[in-house]
């Protein structure tokens, strides 16, 4: 174990993970793929390696301060891009069953291609329109937890993300700094899609110390029949 690999166990650790040897290895090898593939597809525009440890791993541990993730829990990830952040949750949880939706097939085949190189299982790949998946049985109001991190404003993200979140479940929206008026825009949507916004937690990178959130919405009954609406009006026409 070098020291990132060593940095990365102790701040997992601060946040009540336990990683062993394994899971670092996991982690290492993700790396090795994300910045070889990256050179053929655009997947991260962060490759240096402590960067990629701090700002894509560690920053998608943190949804565990959100959820208890231990167990045979049901979690799927909306625009999860390179595979941010349910592919370290997976690595650190492996009980989990992920499912990740995206619209771009080459990110999905780049992710099929990370959950057998690091022998993941339980990892569904699904490529597509969230609206569109979401209006699949098999998948619309069944996850305990949904996560996006880095997708759309709130107000639009709330009508791809919550449909997917079953009674009781929770929808986890990963964000950056100045929140307070994305979060006031999206009041609306939130009431609509059966929602009720539990929590905002404020944290910091511990290296680069910016500021994160992570934004906690309960879904209290059923998705609406109507939502969400057609492919890309989500985010064109947003719920304000
Ligand atoms: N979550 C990742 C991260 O934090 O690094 C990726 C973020 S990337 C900026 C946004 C991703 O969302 C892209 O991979 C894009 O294809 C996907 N996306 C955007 N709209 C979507 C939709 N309606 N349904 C499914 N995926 C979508």
């Amino acid at each position: 174990m070098d020291s990132v690999q060593a940095w990365l166990r102790e701040q997992a650790e601060a946040i009540g993970i336990s990683l062993n040897e394994g899971q670092l290895e996991q982690f290492e090898l993700y790396f090795r793929l994300l910045v070889e593939w990256n050179e053929k597809m655009n997947l991260t525009g962060i490759t240096e390696r402590a960067a990629v440890y701090e700002k894509h791993f560690y920053d998608s541990l943190t949804v565990s301060l959100a959820s208890d993730l231990r167990g045979e829990r049901a979690l799927a990830d909306i625009g999860s891009g390179a595979g941010f952040p349910s592919i370290p949750l997976k690595i650190a949880f492996p009980q989990l069953k992920i499912t990740i939706v995206d619209a771009l097939a080459k990110r999905i085949r780049f992710l099929e291609e990370v959950a057998s190189s690091l022998k993941l299982d339980g990892v569904a790949c699904i490529h597509g329109r969230a609206e569109d998946i979401a209006r699949l049985p098999a998948h619309r109001d069944r996850y305990d937890v949904v996560t996006a991190r880095a997708v759309a404003r709130l107000a639009g993200l709330n009508e791809l993300c919550l449909p997917f979140v079953r009674d009781g479940g929770l929808f986890v929206a990963m964000k950056g700094s100045d929140l307070s008026e994305e979060i006031e825009e999206s009041r609306f949507s939130i009431k609509q899609l059966n929602g009720e916004l539990q929590e905002v937690k404020r944290l910091e990178l511990p290296i680069e110390r910016s500021e994160r959130h992570l934004v906690l919405i309960r879904k209290v009954r059923p998705t609406p029949q109507s939502y969400p609406r057609k492919a890309g009006v989500p985010l064109k026409m947003p719920l304000l």
